[in-house]
């Protein structure tokens, strides 16, 4: 049986707000025919070039992973190409009003859903995988990060983070197959330490809402008139470190929802391959950086074979 490239059935918004830019607009999911691939559009600016969600039009991964052309941009694409990738979508125009995507609770799960939402339609192509033949592997030792592929029938992501904090030490997350996605990993939110988090706020670097949108792990003694300064921010009577070095302004979904979000960044990221891939992958401290270079690395690997093969 063959398998079939998929797009939605119709279009879709969502409405939020841009973590880094604190912007508030809309992102809207547009059905696209076979072979078109995801591309972004902006639709705030006149003439704005669609810009193919691939890895060689990444242009920042401060923070988030950014594509570009000329001089218009999308930021923090990642959560949604790997919702994209994770309900088996092929083919979507993706238009958004302001420079980034809506981060909403800083997961997966809002996109997932709103693709859930109107359903996925069948098109009539077959589906094209990017199939690992050999094992290839990354390496970025001052960051003691590795990431690896090796061959597969099906697409697999191993991930070990380790922040070397006694809040956030090692931790691990298993995807075994693409189907467990929406109920294991979408759901999963961004994570960020209390001392960057004051950083990015003391120099504007993120503006996004009422910052419930990240878990914040706490590793110091935080002075009383600090809490209640985090208190305002994030629009709350009280907040309070828990037991496990959490701020509560959430609960965690699972106990190793921090390596299961960058699991989740990896799916995002490596579908800037533009087709989805077939290979298991083990990824050490992986980070926007590493993974879309990792994409560049298989990328070029693919092509090499496709020129040594003509
Ligand atoms: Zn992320």
């Amino acid at each position: 049986m063959i398998e079939r490239q998929t797009t939605l059935k119709k279009a879709i918004s969502i409405k939020g707000q841009g973590l880094h830019t604190g912007q508030k607009g809309t992102m809207t999911f547009n059905p696209a025919p076979a072979d078109y691939g995801i591309k972004f559009k902006r639709t705030d600016i006149k003439d704005s070039p669609l810009i193919e969600a691939l890895v060689n039009n990444v242009i920042s991964t401060n923070r988030g992973t950014c594509i570009g052309k000329g001089n218009t941009k999308v930021h923090t694409i990642e959560h949604v190409m790997a919702a994209l990738r994770g309900m088996s979508i092929d083919n979507a125009l993706i238009e958004v009003d302001m420079e980034e995507v809506p981060i909403k609770d800083g997961s997966a799960r809002y996109f997932v859903e709103a693709i859930e939402e109107v359903g996925i339609e069948e098109l009539d192509a077959e589906r094209e995988y990017i199939v690992i033949d050999e094992p290839l592997r990354m390496e970025i030792p001052e960051k003691k990060t590795t990431i690896e592929i090796r061959p597969s029938k099906r697409f697999s992501v191993d991930t070990i983070i380790d922040f070397e904090s006694r809040v956030l030490g090692e931790q691990s997350a298993t995807l075994e197959d693409i189907s467990e996605f929406k109920a294991e990993i979408a759901p999963c939110r961004t994570f960020v330490f209390l001392h960057e988090l004051e950083f990015l706020l003391k120099n504007d670097l993120i503006k996004g809402g009422d910052l419930n949108n990240a878990i914040v792990f706490v590793n110091r003694k935080v002075p009383q008139e600090e809490m209640d300064y985090l208190a305002d921010l994030f629009d709350k009577p009280r907040v309070k470190v828990n037991g496990n070095g959490i701020l509560n302004n959430l609960s965690l979904y699972f106990d190793n929802e921090p390596a299961r979000h960058k699991l989740l960044d990896i799916i995002g990221d490596l579908y800037l391959l533009g087709k989805p891939l077939k290979g298991h992958v083990t990824a050490t401290r992986p980070g926007h950086h590493a993974n879309t270079e990792f994409a560049k690395l298989i990328f070029n690997h693919i092509n090499q074979k496709v020129k040594t093969n003509d």
